[in-house]
């Protein structure tokens, strides 16, 4: 990990795993990249995965697993009701965040959907540091309202803050006196902050929030998809965690909090999710929901072997050397494109890194989805596959005009452990091609628009013939390369 010195001087971000398992990847001519981009409607969620050279996308279900975790999978117990393999990953995940109950659902998405049935009144009020797409779906649906009370510091896209997925507390403090404590339905803390760049959230901040909830009767819930970088977080960039155990700072987290939730498409390296708390009246309310939309209380739609996986990946979880590779390798290519000029979310997250399409692209205005032109233009120029995070991931108002998003961003994930050094430098040499070209970007339009999640499968289309002359350029400057 970071703390491994090089002779020469260098930041290296060394990779403390070897691999033993590869799939061969194919990186197409432009002219095929350009045409599987204008069939897939400019939109990367429907690119096909055989024709993609690099896929940063998401991190979602695509983690590298360990030897161990594959092994885990063979000794699942296979049973409706009472799985051996269930008993074993509540046990690691009490051990780890010192929760009482848990209960299994299918991914991450589906725990917000019950712990939205069982807190959201219609008009009540959801406060958080910041939303994720599906945790907005959710609580809309139930008639919610959401707020974001972040401080300011994480709306600036080039910060040295090292905690910008902090919550603002004057601004908690004035929302519970403004709308009263009883018309809020929970406030929420997402850790490794996903949609303004993968930002953490310090343990004195969530230590101020869980204060204010404890005194005045509000339920935290705090969601842990992205864990794993926060943690490193904690560890690197808060004092007072330097020397602690990982296992004591998830534990702390479990004390402060009512309620935790994860996607283990992320945490845990598998494919599922899972709720714990210690509460027992919301236990009592979400144990009905379970077998109603996700499964037996003993696999929550889940299967056994992705159970058995996860409890080992979450194990692993607590390794520094583990969780250490994404947020380093985030930060060499971050420095790498900062250095070059190109503008990215600072200081580096966890996730993935971050393109301020805005500057970027700053001659395609915001009614053109420049993250959106941005992702096409990337996958155009080196078969790239990130994901807009900008107007496009955001719904329309009710009265259909456009909600624009407060930052317009590309961001490329670094699924964990996936990708070496060498591919990193490929990165960073197409972003730069890129870069030098930028005046060649041209917007975008919706030609199919779905009313909800319309980034996942809404298609678009180039105003005018940008992406053509984008590939003729690139030939020019590479000739026969791919
Ligand atoms: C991915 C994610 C979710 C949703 O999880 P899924 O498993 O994709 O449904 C919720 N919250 C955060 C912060 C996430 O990153």
């Amino acid at each position: 990990m970071s703390s491994i010195k090089f002779f020469s001087g260098e930041n290296v971000p060394l990779e403390m795993h070897k691999v033993r398992m590869v799939q061969k990847i194919h990186l197409l001519p432009i002219e095929k990249r350009m045409q599987c981009m204008s069939e897939a409607g400019y939109n990367t969620f429907l690119l096909k995965n055989l024709d993609i050279f690099l896929d940063m996308l998401t991190d979602s279900g695509t983690n590298a697993m360990s030897e161990n975790q594959y092994a885990a999978m063979l000794q699942a117990d296979d049973s409706y009701a009472g799985s051996e393999t269930f008993y074993r990953l509540e046990r690691v995940l009490q051990d780890i965040f010192g929760m009482k109950h848990f209960l299994p659902a299918h991914q991450g998405r589906a725990c917000e959907h019950i712990i939205a049935q069982i807190l959201v009144q219609d008009k009540s009020i959801a406060l958080m540091n910041y939303h994720f797409t599906t945790t907005k779906a959710h609580i809309s649906r139930m008639g919610g309202i959401i707020e974001e009370i972040i401080i300011d510091e994480a709306y600036k896209i080039q910060s040295t803050n090292p905690f910008k997925g902090n919550m603002d507390i004057d601004k908690l403090q004035k929302a519970i006196k403004q709308h009263g404590k009883d018309k809020i339905s929970m406030v929420r803390i997402e850790a490794g902050t996903n949609l303004i760049g993968g930002q953490p959230v310090s343990m004195a901040n969530l230590r101020e929030v869980s204060k204010i909830c404890r005194s005045e009767g509000i339920k935290l819930i705090y969601d842990a998809s992205l864990l794993t970088d926060n943690l490193y977080f904690h560890k690197i960039r808060e004092n007072e965690y330097k020397n602690k155990d990982l296992k004591e700072i998830t534990r702390e987290i479990g004390s402060l909090t009512d309620l935790i939730y994860f996607s283990a498409r992320k945490l845990g390296a598998a494919r599922g999710g899972g709720i714990l708390t210690s509460d027992g009246d919301m236990f009592g309310k979400m144990r009905e929901l379970v077998p109603l939309f996700e499964g037996f209380l003993t696999y929550g739609g889940m299967s056994v072997r992705e159970m058995e996986a996860m409890a080992i990946g979450l194990q692993e979880s607590l390794d520094m050397d583990v969780i250490s590779q994404t947020p380093i390798f985030v930060e060499a290519l971050c420095n790498d494109l900062t250095a070059k000029g190109i503008p990215v979310v600072s200081p580096p997250g966890g996730l993935g890194c971050h393109l301020d399409a805005k500057a970027f692209c700053s001659h395609v205005p915001q009614t053109e989805y420049p993250a959106g032109a941005l992702a096409a233009a990337v996958f155009i120029a080196g078969g790239i596959r990130g994901m807009e995070r900008g107007t496009i991931s955001e719904q329309r108002n009710e009265d259909g005009t456009e909600h624009y998003a407060d930052m317009e961003l590309l961001r490329l994930a670094f699924p964990k452990r996936v990708f070496t050094l060498s591919q990193v430098k490929y990165i960073a040499d197409r972003l730069s091609w890129l870069y030098a070209n930028r005046n060649l970007i041209g917007g975008l339009e919706f030609v199919e628009e779905p009313k909800v999640l319309r980034f996942f499968f809404g298609r678009l289309q180039p105003k005018g013939d940008w992406p053509q002359k984008l590939a003729a350029q690139f030939r020019k400057d590479f000739g026969e390369s791919l």
